[in-house]
């Protein structure tokens, strides 16, 4: 199968192939761990999920690495070498109220570490929620940044012993643009431009340290900052960009990688400067494709907190919205598209996802065997097809809402076709056990069945569906989830 995805480097869409095949590595930015993160986050995540199946649809063995930034992001990290002040700050104000309104069980908010734990499980949560298949791999343990400050200091010193890094005057260490002619290429930015932009946004004394104005920080000597670490160039903590270099090149083993992924607002100046720092140090490409998905809209206007449109995936889920609702909605749109979401448009997702699973419910009940399917069958080299085609999701699915319209006769045959899909899209699976007092009760339904009380079965069942359940019963025994319209 051919394969091919837009590339931001090359602004065109070309063929993938992986360096090593089978082997694909694939790094994804992930996320800043002071807060819950908002819906606009996952999308950019899910996106890197879909991709992921799907390049396992096709064969391939991808080897993933998604971050978890818990020190260096500053709160204006527009600009190259972040302004504004530490987000661990902010991360400290926001488990200061989760403590308050009993949320989270932490013996001193104020501690940068205990800030970042608290919302790296809530960040892992979250995507296990939404099914996503990476934190399946590290459960319990992501990989963190302050877990990677080796790395990340080695590569600061490959970058000085190389010349495109400098110690400054202040002690702390800069990245030299005008060393490394291709920065600007990823973002389309030259150094002119970015001489005038810089001007009057940083403070002179700021300025007066760098050689170039565009010039970025890699390791900041602070003493006073919130988490620091002993280094050469004094005692500090690492620029925000320097981190997914390291980590990327250290944890899939390799100076180029296959794939990179992240938010459009990653683009610059946060890809451009990791392609400067890992070429800079390798003199090799660093990813050979690199994919951002565009910003989520709500209401068809940008996310933000004083819209009023503003959400985190725990908002949707308290409005009583399940999570495989939200992963499709959020999947659903292709991945170079502003997807719109709406929270009254959700339903047409759940009807969507519903009439997915009555229909493979449906097969279960015909089928009488295993079927085996391929890559060559019909309607999968349609759905991966359209996949292939620049994670083309919008038509991959109507390609499935066509073939379930047309009532496949052969049950065993579909439900294979169909669990490839799946294994795509994962909306089928039901969360059993998710809820303990939901399972009681069907163990329960089950108990008074075998017990020949169809009366208590009965009235089991019917405050189950009062609660907002579907009640199914099979021969494994009855399994209840929430209703999805
Ligand atoms: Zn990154």
């Amino acid at each position: 199968m051919q394969i091919r995805f837009y590339n931001t480097l090359t602004h065109q869409v070309e063929t993938f192939e992986p360096l090593e095949p089978p082997t694909v590595t694939m790094y994804n930015c992930g996320p800043t761990v002071y807060d819950y993160g908002h819906i606009g986050n996952f999308r950019s995540f899910l996106f890197a999920d879909l991709l992921r199946r799907f390049l396992e649809l096709a064969g391939y063995d991808v080897r993933q690495v998604m971050n978890v930034t818990d020190v260096g992001h500053m709160t204006e990290d527009d600009l190259a070498d972040g302004g504004g002040e530490d987000k661990m700050q902010v991360g400290r104000r926001r488990l200061k109220e989760a403590k308050k309104s009993g949320v989270a069980d932490v013996s001193d908010p104020d501690d940068p570490f205990q800030v970042a734990a608290f919302f790296t499980g809530a960040f892992i949560e979250d995507a296990r929620r939404l099914r996503m298949r990476i934190a399946d791999e590290y459960p319990g343990r992501v990989p963190r940044a302050t877990d990677h400050i080796a790395p990340m200091q080695d590569l600061i010193r490959r970058l000085i012993e190389k010349g495109h890094a400098y110690v400054s005057d202040d002690g702390a260490v800069y990245y030299s643009v005008e060393t490394f002619p291709d920065y600007g290429r990823l973002s389309g930015n030259t150094l002119d431009q970015l001489r005038g932009g810089a001007g009057g946004r940083i403070s002179d004394e700021h300025q007066a340290q760098k050689r170039h104005p565009a010039d970025f920080l890699l390791w900041k000597p602070d003493s006073g900052h919130l988490m620091k670490w002993d280094a050469p160039w004094g005692e500090g903590y690492p620029g925000w960009h320097i981190e997914c270099s390291a980590m990327a090149m250290h944890l899939l083993g390799r100076e180029t990688i296959d794939l990179h992924t992240g938010g459009e607002d990653n683009i610059f100046p946060h890809h451009e400067c990791e392609i400067a720092q890992s070429t800079g140090a390798s003199g090799a490409p660093f990813a050979r494709m690199w994919m951002h998905a565009r910003f989520l809209l709500v209401d068809g206007e940008k996310m933000s907190k004083s819209r009023g449109n503003f959400y985190t995936v725990r908002d949707l889920v308290d409005r009583g919205i399940d999570p495989v609702v939200i992963r499709y909605e959020l999947i659903k749109a292709p991945y170079r598209s502003n997807a719109n979401l709406t929270l009254s448009d959700l339903s047409d997702s759940g009807k969507a996802v519903q009439r997915l699973r009555r229909f493979a419910e449906g097969l279960e009940q015909r089928s009488t065997g295993e079927a085996e399917v391929d890559l060559s069958h019909p309607v999968l080299a349609r759905f991966a097809g359209a996949l292939a085609d620049d994670l083309n999701i919008a038509e991959a699915l109507a390609t499935v809402f066509t073939w379930i319209g047309e009532d496949p006769p052969d049950a065993d045959e579909a439900l294979a076709v169909w669990r490839r899909i799946d294994s795509v899209l994962d909306v089928m699976r039901v969360a059993v056990g998710d809820d303990d007092d939901v399972s009681g009760r069907c163990r329960a339904i089950d108990d008074a069945r075998r017990d020949r009380d169809f009366d208590t079965a009965d009235q089991l069942r019917q405050g189950l569906i009062d609660d907002g359940y579907e009640v199914m019963t099979t021969q494994e025994g009855t399994t209840a989830r929430r209703s999805l319209t």
